[in-house]
C-alpha cells in the first residue's frame, strides 16, 4: 500500500518501540519520515533522526524546525514519546507527578504547539497521540501513569475541536500492554521476567501481547488520507483488555 506516497510525517519517541514501528510503517508505505527521540543514534535510513527532549520547549521547537526544514513541509504529527510510572497516590511525591506529566502531557503539547503552523499548510494534515487504555480502564498501581493518559485522551478531543475547522485532523490510539522495549524493561526488574511475562500475558483476553507493529497499523490508519473523515476518536488496540 503506498497511501502515504508524498506526505511527510514527524514520530516523537520515534527511536523505540511503538514510535519506531510506526516510522518504519510509514516509510514502507510512502512517507518520507522524521524521528524526534532523546537518543535518535539508532535511527537509520531511510528515517533522519533529530535529539530533543520534550520537556524542554527549546529542544523541540529546534527539532521541529530542523525536521521540518529536512522533510519540505508537514502533513502528519505522531505524538508518541511518553514514560511509565507505577505507584499510587500515595507513594509517588510531587515531583513525580509534575516530572511524568512534564513528559507525557506538556511534551505533546510543546511538539503540538511547535507542529501546528506547518500542519495548517498541509491538504492531509492529521495527528496522532499515543493514549493508553489507562486512560479509562482503572489500573493498579498506575494512579500517575492513568492520569496522565486520562489528560491525553482530553487533550485529544479538544484539539480536534479546535483545529477540525482548519483540516486538522485530531486522534489518539488506546494500546493495551505492548510487547516493547518498555516492557521488556518492566520484565527485567521482575524477581522472576519469566513468571511475570506469563502473568502478564494472562491478563490478558487475547492471551498475548500486542505487537508494536499492531499498533503502528492503527496509528497509520488514524494519520492516513483514507480515514480523512475520522476526528476526535479513540481506537483501542488492546486484545480486548478494555471491552472483556
Ligand atoms: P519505549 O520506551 O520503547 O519508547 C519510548 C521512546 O520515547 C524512547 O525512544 C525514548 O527515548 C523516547 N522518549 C522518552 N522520553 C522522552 C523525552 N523526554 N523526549 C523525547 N523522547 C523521549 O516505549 P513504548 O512502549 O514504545 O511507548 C511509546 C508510547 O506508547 C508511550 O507514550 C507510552 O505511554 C505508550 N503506551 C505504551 C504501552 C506499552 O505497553 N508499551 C501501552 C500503552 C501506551
Amino acid at each position: 500500500m503506498s497511501d502515504f506516497e508524498g506526505l511527510t510525517a514527524l514520530v516523537t519517541g520515534g527511536a523505540s518501540g511503538i514510535g519506531r514501528a510506526t516510522a518504519d510503517l510509514l516509510a514502507d508505505r510512502g512517507a518520507t519520515v522524521a524521528v524526534l527521540d532523546l537518543d535518535p543514534s539508532t535511527v537509520d535510513k531511510p528515517l533522519t533522526g533529530h535529539r530533543a527532549d520534550v520537556t524542554d520547549d527549546a529542544s523541540v521547537r529546534a527539532a521541529v524546525t530542523a525536521a521540518v526544514h529536512g522533510l519540505g513541509g508537514l502533513d502528519i504529527l505522531v505524538n508518541n514519546a511518553g514514560i511509565g510510572a507505577r505507584g499510587t497516590v500515595e507513594t509517588n511525591s510531587d515531583e513525580e507527578w509534575h516530572h511524568v506529566f512534564d513528559v507525557n502531557v506538556l511534551g505533546m503539547v510543546r511538539t503540538a504547539r511547535a507542529c501546528l503552523p506547518h500542519l495548517r499548510a498541509s491538504a492531509h494534515a492529521a495527528i496522532v497521540n499515543t493514549c493508553s487504555i489507562a486512560a479509562t480502564a482503572g489500573l493498579p498501581q498506575r494512579a500517575l501513569y492513568s492520569a496522565t493518559k486520562g489528560a491525553v485522551y482530553s487533550l485529544t478531543l479538544a484539539m480536534a475541536a479546535d483545529h477540525v475547522r482548519e483540516g486538522i485532523r485530531v486522534n489518539c490510539v488506546n494500546p493495551g500492554t505492548v510487547d516493547t522495549p518498555w516492557i521488556g524493561r518492566l520484565l527485567a526488574a521482575a524477581d522472576d521476567p519469566a513468571a511475570e511475562r506469563a502473568a502478564l500475558e494472562a491478563r490478558q483476553p487475547a492471551g498475548r501481547l500486542v505487537s508494536a507493529a499492531e499498533v503502528a497499523a492503527a496509528i497509520a490508519h488514524l494519520a492516513s488520507p483514507l480515514s480523512g473523515a475520522t476526528t476526535g476518536t479513540a481506537l483501542a488496540v488492546d486484545g480486548g483488555m478494555q471491552g472483556l
